[in-house]
């Protein structure tokens, strides 16, 4: 029998391992099930929250699962914190797979800020327009800037804002089409969490060319004592250690 494993998912990386391990493993995607159009990954997968640290648990020691790999989001630091305390309790072994945060680069302007608020407080310094590519969680943060914002999101918000104009879109985006959505809305500055990867990185470039300051909110840190690996190769390699 091969090895049983949760893949936490909810990012393209995670879609990404499950085809690669699935000829070696016996793998149970998870997906917090929230977003509309949802790319389902290849095999087996479950949607919706487990209930907490205890429900995690339960599932856990009853599907038998002998490794998981928590994949999702930088952001999504709740679900790795429950994988670290279920796993813990039950001795079994975690990796979180984390893509590389963005680098600066020559001719960027950025402004790091620990939280959407601390961005929110910083935005009147920087710019009248904005743009808000943070997701539809945390945009009540930035509901009393006085600033016209353009908030976009993969589905819309409940309840939706009055406050912000919505566009509702879903990546990958191109440097061609991030740089004639910023001219065209007369953007003069953007707000980003450091979510890292491909899919959303043009607006970066397209900030970059245009000379727009950038605003981008830091990752919550990762639990101490974490196991990470920074891509799906790596992932793949401590797999097959555990397996022998
Ligand atoms: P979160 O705040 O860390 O998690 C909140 C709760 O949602 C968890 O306690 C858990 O509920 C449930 N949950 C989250 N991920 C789950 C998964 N993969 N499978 C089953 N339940 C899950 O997470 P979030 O920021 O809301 O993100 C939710 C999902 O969207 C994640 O899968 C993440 O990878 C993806 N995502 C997040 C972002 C972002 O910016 N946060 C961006 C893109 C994609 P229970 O306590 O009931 O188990």
């Amino acid at each position: 029998m091969p090895d049983r494993v949760l893949l936490l998912g909810g990012t393209a990386e995670a879609r990404l391992l499950a085809d690669e391990l699935s000829s070696e493993y016996d793998v149970v995607s998870s997906l917090a099930g929230r977003v509309s159009e949802l790319r389902l990954p290849v095999g087996e997968s479950r949607q919706g929250g487990f209930g907490g640290v205890a429900g995690l648990t339960q599932w856990l020691a009853e599907q038998g699962i002998d490794a998981v790999v928590d994949a999702t989001h930088p952001f999504a630091a709740t679900m790795t914190a429950h994988a670290v305390a279920a796993t813990t309790a039950l001795n079994l072994p975690l990796l979180v797979l984390r893509r590389p945060g963005w680098q600066e680069q020559p001719g960027d302007t950025w402004h790091w800020t620990p939280d959407a608020q601390a961005a929110a407080t910083l935005l009147p310094k920087l710019g009248r327009r904005v743009f808000l590519t943070i997701g539809r969680q945390g945009l009540a943060a930035f509901a009393d800037t006085g600033l016209w914002t353009l908030a976009r999101c993969v589905d819309p918000p409940d309840p939706v804002p009055t406050w912000c104009e919505l566009l509702l879109d879903r990546g990958p985006y191109n440097v061609a089409g991030e740089l004639e959505l910023l001219q065209t809305r007369q953007i003069d500055v953007l707000v980003t969490k450091n979510s890292g990867g491909d899919m959303t990185a043009a607006k970066l470039t397209a900030a970059r060319q245009l000379g727009i300051p950038v605003v981008l909110i830091e990752r919550p840190p990762l639990p101490p004592g974490i196991q990470v690996a920074h891509t799906t190769a790596e992932v793949q390699a401590w797999l097959a250690d555990r397996t022998g």
